[in-house]
């Protein structure tokens, strides 16, 4: 249990751009945006990472991720979408309640968008992709623990 900055939100106790809101979850429009119309999905469950959250919260942020997903990409024209969820500062996380970014990406912009000072300094979002190997046997081994637990 926590009580973040989006516990706050979610309260009402703190003004945000919230661009939806059901009975568990609230979508805003992120503040430090990484390119026009980035947006975070938040399950109103006080989460802190997503192993935490119940299957009734889960349920509730992945019934509207594509719904809003798909207003956030007309409304923008963004050519991609990155759906990005940091758990633990390890993973980048720095509010400690579970939420998605919604980061929209535009090939014609090169990420930057034009005119406004928030993106004029390069890519928001860079991803370095650096992928390993995966034997069958170290694939047999790995998936046969994370299964049992399943
Ligand atoms: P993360 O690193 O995954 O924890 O991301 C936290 C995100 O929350 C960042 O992108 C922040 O810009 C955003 N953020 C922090 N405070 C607020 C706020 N009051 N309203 C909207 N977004 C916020």
């Amino acid at each position: 249990m926590t009580d973040s900055i989006f516990s706050k939100i979610i309260r009402g106790e703190i003004d945000s751009h919230k661009i939806y809101e059901d009975d568990f979850v609230i979508a805003i429009l992120d503040i430090g945006p990484l390119s026009e119309g980035h947006a975070l999905v938040i399950p109103k469950e006080p989460a802190v990472t997503i192993d935490e959250l119940s299957d009734e919260h889960a349920a509730a942020v992945g019934r509207v991720l594509p719904r809003i997903t798909r207003a956030i990409k007309k409304v923008t024209g963004a050519t991609a979408i990155n759906i990005l969820q940091n758990n633990g500062s390890d993973a980048g996380q720095v509010v400690e309640h579970v939420h998605f970014h919604i980061i929209p990406r535009f090939k014609d912009r090169g990420e930057n968008v034009q005119g406004s000072p928030s993106f004029k300094n390069g890519p928001g979002l860079e991803l370095n992709w650096n992928p390993g190997t995966l034997t069958p046997e170290e694939a047999l081994e790995l998936g046969k623990h994370i299964k049992r637990l399943l």
